[in-house]
């Protein structure tokens, strides 16, 4: 699960998107699992987590994205 959800920031990098769409496109059954992974990801190198607009469902959310710089 966790993977996926590694990898489908990366797929839409570096368009930023929001814990509820990755719920949504992974199939997720609790929006925490989202959450606690997209927290955990933003400690990784490369991905960042911070307020913003989803490039998925143009809300303004916290949002995670991979920078790609
Ligand atoms: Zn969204």
């Amino acid at each position: 699960m966790s993977d996926k959800i590694k990898g489908l920031v990366s797929v839409l990098a570096p368009e930023p998107i929001c814990d509820g769409c990755i719920v949504e496109k992974l199939g997720l059954t609790a929006p925490h699992q989202a959450s606690h992974r997209t927290r955990a990801l933003a400690g990784e190198a490369g991905f960042e987590r911070a307020d913003g607009r989803c490039a998925t469902c143009g809300a303004d959310k916290t949002v995670i994205w991979r920078n790609l710089r």
